[in-house]
C-alpha cells in the first residue's frame, strides 16, 4: 500500500524491511552493513544501489541486526507518520549501539536530506547522514565516522543518476525487480516534499537502463518495473545525438525498447502524472502483449479548485477525459489512483467531487491518506491546514468505503474470465497454493494442483471467485 501523499508507490508490507542479498560467507567482509527501508520503491530501490556501493567496498550486508558493524536506515519524509516511524526505531538502535562499541549508525534517504544537521543534534545516537543523491560518497564518510567525526553529505545533485551502478537485488522472489529510471521531480506539487529531498529531475542513460533490464532476464526475472517520480517526462539525450541533431529518447521509445528485450519479459512502469503521460505511451502499452495493462494515475482530488490549489496543473475534467482516452486505447486496463482528504481549504462540495471521479474512473485501487502538511512545501508557505481532523478523518473513511466497493465490483468482473499470470511465490496463507499478478496488477490466488510449475513461470487462470484483494481461480490445463 502507499503510505504517502505523492506520486510514488509505497508497499506496506515492506515497511522497514531489512535485507540480506548476499548468501556468501559474511566473514569474508571486512564489516558488515544492516539496512531497512522505509517509503516508497524509489527508497527501496536506492537501498540497492547503497548495498552495491558498500559491497564494493569490502562491506557484506545481514539481516541480523546484531551482527553489524554498521545500522542504515533509508527513510521517507513524505508524510508526519513516516517521520514518526523512523524516529522510533532510531531510538530502538540505542541499546545496540550500548552494547557494541563502535557501532555506528547512519541516515539515509530523504529525512537526511529534509532534517540535515537537526538530525544529529536531536538524534544523538547518529553518526551519518546521507542524502538520495551523495551515496557514492557512503565509504568515505563511513571511515570518517570511523575516525569518531560526526560524517553529513546532503548535497544534492542536477546529473547524478546512479547509472553505473548494478543494484544489489533484494531479490524477494528473484521474479520481480524495479529499475530505476530517473531522479527527482520537477513538479511542485504544493502538498509536496519530493521536490526539495530529491531535487530537480535527471534521466538515467537509456542504455544503462537496457542493460540493466537484459541483465535482469539473463538472470532469470521475469517482470520490471520502471521506476521514477514521474516517468513520463523520461527524456533523454544521448551523447552521440548531441549537437545539431538532437534524438532524444522519450518514455514511449524506452518502454518500447525494454518491451523488446523479450516478449517473456514483463514491463510495468510507476508513476505516471496524469499530465505527462502521452497517446504515444498508451498506443506502445496497447501494441506490447507483455507491457502490462495497469496504469496508476494518482488523481489526488476530484475538484478542480483545489487541485489547482495542489498545483497539479489539470482540472477535473481533463482528467476524466484522460482516463476516457485510456480506456479508448486500451479497454482491459487497470488504473489506480492516489486520494488526499481534506487538503487546505477543502469543502463538502470538494470532497463530493473526489467521490464522483472515483466512481467515474472505477478505479481498481487506490492508495488514501488525509492530508498531513509537510514543512517546506508550498501548501505550508502558502495555505493554512484549516480542515479539522475528525473533518478529514471522516472523508477519508468515505473514500476508503467507496474505493473498498469500487474494487470489490471491479473484481467481481473478473469472476470467469481467464488470466495469465506470473507467478510470484506461494500464497502467503499456503504452501499448496501459488500467488502471482495478471498483467492489470491484480493478485490471483491458486492451487498448485498437480502441474509442475515453479515461480517465475506464467500459466493461464481461470478466476472462480473473489474478495475485494485477492481473485481466486483454478490453472487451465
Ligand atoms: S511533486 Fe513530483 S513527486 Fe511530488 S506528488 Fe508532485 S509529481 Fe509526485
Amino acid at each position: 500500500m502507499l503510505d504517502y501523499v505523492s506520486d510514488k508507490l509505497q508497499d506496506e508490507t515492506r515497511q522497514g524491511e531489512a535485507f540480506s542479498p548476499f548468501a556468501n560467507d559474511l566473514n569474508q567482509y571486512k564489516k558488515r552493513f544492516y539496512i531497512e527501508s522505509y517509503g516508497c520503491a524509489m527508497n527501496f530501490s536506492d537501498s540497492e544501489i547503497v548495498a552495491s556501493i558498500l559491497n564494493k567496498e569490502g562491506y557484506g550486508a545481514t539481516s541480523n541486526i546484531e551482527e553489524a558493524d554498521l545500522i542504515f536506515i533509508n527513510t521517507c519524509s513524505i508524510r508526519e507518520k513516516a517521520e514518526q516511524t523512523v524516529r522510533k526505531r532510531l531510538s530502538e538502535f540505542k541499546k545496540f549501539k550500548k552494547e557494541k562499541k563502535g557501532l555506528l549508525v547512519g541516515v539515509l534517504g530523504c529525512m537526511a536530506e529534509r532534517l540535515k544537521l537537526k538530525l544529529l543534534e536531536e538524534e544523538k545516537l547518529v553518526d551519518i547522514v546521507v542524502g538520495p543523491d551523495a551515496y557514492r560518497s557512503l565509504p568515505e564518510l563511513v571511515v570518517e565516522a570511523e575516525g569518531g567525526q560526526k560524517a553529513v553529505n546532503v548535497l544534492l545533485s542536477r546529473d547524478e543518476t546512479y547509472a553505473d551502478i548494478s543494484p544489489v537485488r533484494i531479490d524477494s522472489n528473484g521474479v520481480s525487480a524495479f529499475v530505476s529510471i530517473m531522479r527527482g521531480c520537477n513538479n511542485m506539487c504544493s502538498f509536496c516534499v519530493v521536490p526539495f529531498t530529491r531535487g530537480r529531475e535527471r534521466s538515467r542513460d537509456a542504455d544503462s537502463i537496457l542493460n540493466e533490464c537484459k541483465d535482469l532476464f539473463e538472470k532469470g526475472f521475469k517482470e520490471v518495473t520502471l521506476l521514477g517520480q514521474n516517468v513520463d517526462s523520461y527524456y533523454y539525450v544521448p551523447e552521440y545525438s548531441k549537437g545539431d541533431h538532437v534524438i532524444p529518447i522519450t518514455f514511449a521509445q524506452l518502454l518500447e525498447s525494454v518491451a523488446n528485450i523479450s516478449p517473456e519479459l514483463r514491463v510495468r512502469f510507476s508513476t505516471s502524472h496524469p499530465k505527462d503521460i502521452t497517446e504515444e505511451v498508451l498506443h506502445t502499452m496497447a501494441r506490447y502483449e507483455n507491457i502490462c495493462k495497469y496504469i496508476h494515475l494518482p488523481v489526488q482530488s476530484g475538484s478542480s479548485r483545489i487541485l489547482q490549489l495542489m498545483n497539479r496543473t489539470y482540472t477535473r475534467e481533463w482528467y476524466m477525459a484522460k482516463v476516457e482516452r485510456i480506456r479508448e486505447i486500451i479497454p482491459d486496463c487497470g488504473i489506480s489512483s492516489d486520494f488526499i482528504a481534506g487538503f487546505c481549504t477543502e469543502t463538502n462540495d470538494d470532497h463530493l467531487e473526489t467521490l464522483s471521479i472515483m466512481e467515474f474512473s472505477r478505479y481498481d485501487f487506490s492508495y488514501m491518506f488525509f492530508y498531513s502538511e509537510r514543512p517546506g512545501t508550498l501548501a505550508e508557505r502558502r495555505y493554512k491546514d484549516d480542515i479539522p481532523a475528525e473533518v478529514k478523518k471522516k472523508r477519508l473513511q468515505e473514500i476508503v468505503e467507496l474505493q473498498n466497493r469500487l474494487s470489490m465490483e471491479s473484481n467481481k468482473k473478473d469472476v470467469g474470465k481467464t488470466f495469465k499470470v506470473l507467478i510470484e511465490g506461494d500464497s502467503k496463507k499456503n504452501d499448496k497454493e501459488w500467488k502471482g499478478r495478471n498483467s492489470q496488477n491484480k493478485v490471483i490466488v491458486f492451487p498448485k494442483e498437480e502441474f509442475e510449475l515453479s515461480k517465475g513461470d506464467y500459466v493461464q487462470v481461470h478466476v472462480i471467485d473473489c474478495t475485494q484483494a485477492t481473485l481466486f481461480g483454478n490453472i487451465i490445463n
